[in-house]
């Protein structure tokens, strides 16, 4: 990468001895976007402006270790990208925070700079604090909990992620061998969990099929109640039965078949409209 005179600007703001251009290494990272990642995180696109300023002069490490002697690269400059007509998985335009950063020429730094001119060194992981985390399915704020979703579980279509605004903090930089996002990387201060291979995979798989058993349930509860309350919209059972856990379901179900006489197909023939997709 070419070190132009504003490059120079910018990293000598950062150092204590005047450096030229010939002391410095300079390359460039991306060091997060705002696609969803491998732990279901998203950024927003304003998130990424504000990591942008954030991370100016934060210095880049090795697997997330902040041992001193570890600190061998720094952040100059940075900005926000936008690809022209790509889209992130949630539909809004791709956008990815790009940061020129500096090595010095050292004897000791020598290999590092051939790992990243030779493409060893490319994935980088970033570790900052996020004010607000907000699920995409059904927009609760995480902070204040009553959100049933899990990440990287599929809602009517729609794959849960959590929504990261409101940066506080950048921390660090990490070249890492397996970063969490698939362009970049990021590790976050908040909610971020190291489970052992396969964990998090086996939980996904196990919510995914409670998920498909809550659906059940609350289609058998819909079913009675358009039996034992006709006058109520099935629409409504549905919404309330959206936000039940499974047993709650069970609970209204045993409750609901009390009242309910015949079978429940045989009332569901007196509602029309929408309300039969709810229906079994
Ligand atoms: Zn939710």
């Amino acid at each position: 990468m070419d070190i132009t005179d504003n490059d120079m600007r910018l990293i000598n703001s950062y150092s204590s001895a005047k450096l030229t251009a010939e002391d410095v290494y300079a390359f460039s990272v991306t060091l997060c976007d705002n696609e969803t990642d491998r732990d279901g995180d998203r950024f927003t696109a304003e998130a990424l402006a504000g990591l942008a300023e954030l991370y100016k002069g934060v210095s880049g490490i090795f697997d997330h270790d902040p041992r001193s002697g570890n600190q061998k690269c720094r952040v100059y400059d940075t900005r926000v990208e936008t690809v022209p007509g790509r889209t992130n998985s949630a539909g809004e335009p791709y956008a990815r925070l790009r940061a020129k950063c500096y090595t010095l020429r050292t004897p000791e730094n020598e290999q590092l700079i051939r790992e990243i001119e030779g493409g060893i060194k490319k994935e980088v992981s970033v570790c900052c604090a996020m004010g607000r985390s907000v699920c995409s399915v059904c927009g609760a704020d995480l902070g204040s909990g009553g959100c049933r979703h899990i990440p990287g579980v599929e809602y009517d279509g729609e794959v849960c992620a959590r929504v990261l605004s409101e940066p506080t903090d950048a921390y660090e930089w990490s070249f890492v061998a397996v970063p969490a996002q698939k362009a970049a990387g990021v590790t976050k201060s908040a909610g971020a969990v190291n489970a052992p291979d396969g964990c998090a995979e086996r939980l996904k798989t196990a919510a995914a099929d409670g998920e498909r058993y809550r659906k059940r349930l609350a289609k058998e509860l819909c079913a009675l109640a358009a039996a034992a309350l006709p006058s109520v919209p099935v629409k409504t059972v549905a919404r309330i039965a959206d936000r039940l856990s499974c047993s709650e379901i069970e609970e209204l179900t045993e409750a609901f078949s009390k009242y309910a006489t015949g079978a429940p197909q045989t009332a569901a023939g007196n509602v029309s409209g929408d309300d039969r997709d709810y229906l079994i």
